[in-house]
């Protein structure tokens, strides 16, 4: 760790929203994330946005890993990982998100003893293993026994001495290392570029491509163009906000891993036979003018 990490680590960090909320983004936003994941009472409303009472905010992280848009700004509780295998200890549970970006990094085996891997630890294991095995990946090894000194693990003294044979290197290697994240970390769809996990649906029935949920989307999932409705949901963070902005419900959600697949809608150019609209139509089939009511739109060459 560099002086500059040294330095940053001890200043007194507390936690924000920030405001890429999604609240802030729209007053039509329920995002009601952090509120629920807070333990501690901590997370107030203060004008329909969400506030962090510091008094009351133990710093767990919860509410950083709740927020699908990262703005909950902060850093998580350390853990300690060493030879890519983290301890349990009697720091805070992490979340399964905060899980699955560990395993990125290269954890993948979970050391407890009996009385540290409790029910909880258990249990966000189990649902972070389901995650992986459903995006192809490995499960997390779990051992309740005491992490053991092997040949591969040096005292300080030890490897104070074989550093100095051998190379600095080995001080990444072998040390134990307190890991760290902060908000920007927990995106997790970045770490699984091959897969989605979000199934973002479009009605082109009721679509009036009015563009609000193309403007809003913080993660450009949604791109309208002069010939199509294009949605690529690989970076979709289930955040609901075109969802809630939608003036005509057209769009719904699902959260499902799958492999990315992204979809596009053509769009047309249509004109009224009697009025001479011009209109952006999914539809390149008979549907009636909705200005005038009484023409059928037909294609339209400019
Ligand atoms: S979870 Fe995030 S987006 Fe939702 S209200 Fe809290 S800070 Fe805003
Ligand atoms: S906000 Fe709704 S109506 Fe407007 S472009 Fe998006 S899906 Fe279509
Ligand atoms: S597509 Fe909708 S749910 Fe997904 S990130 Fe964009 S606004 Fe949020």
């Amino acid at each position: 760790m560099g002086f500059l990490d040294k330095w940053v680590e001890s200043l007194d960090y507390e936690y924000e929203v920030l405001t890429s909320c999604t609240r802030y983004k729209s007053p039509r936003s329920t995002c009601q994330s952090c509120f629920d994941a807070c333990e501690h009472d901590a997370i107030t409303s203060v004008n329909n946005r969400p506030f962090i009472k510091n008094d009351k905010c133990v710093e767990c992280g919860i509410c950083i890993a709740a927020c699908p848009v990262q703005a909950v700004a902060g850093i998580f509780p350390k853990r300690t990982v060493i030879q890519n295998k983290l301890l349990v200890t009697g720091e805070h549970l992490p979340t399964v998100k905060e899980m699955l970006v560990l395993y990125k990094k290269g954890v993948s085996e979970i050391i407890g003893e009996d009385s540290s891997l409790t029910e909880s630890w258990q249990q966000v294991i189990k649902e972070a293993n389901s995650i992986l095995h459903q995006l192809g990946e490995d499960s997390f090894n779990v051992s309740d026994k005491a992490f053991e000194k092997t040949e591969e693990v040096y005292s300080r003294r030890e490897l104070f001495t074989q550093w100095k044979k051998e190379s600095q290197t080995l001080v990444k290697q072998f040390a134990p290392a307190k890991w760290r994240f902060n908000h920007k970390d927990l995106d997790v769809a970045k770490y699984y570029p091959d897969y989605q996990f979000t199934k973002i649906t479009l009605n082109p029935d009721k679509c009036t491509l009015c563009k609000a949920c193309e403007v809003l989307c913080e993660k450009k999932c949604l791109n309208i163009t002069d010939s199509s409705f294009s949605i690529a949901a690989q970076a979709c963070s289930s955040c609901r906000l075109c969802v809630e902005i939608c003036p005509e419900k057209a769009i719904s959600l699902e959260e499902k891993i799958s492999k990315v697949q992204d979809i596009h809608y053509p769009i047309y150019k249509r004109k009224c036979s009697i009025c001479n609209q011009v209109y952006d139509s999914f539809h390149d089939y008979g549907e009636k003018c909705t200005t005038c009511t009484n023409g059928f739109l037909s294609p339209y060459i400019s």
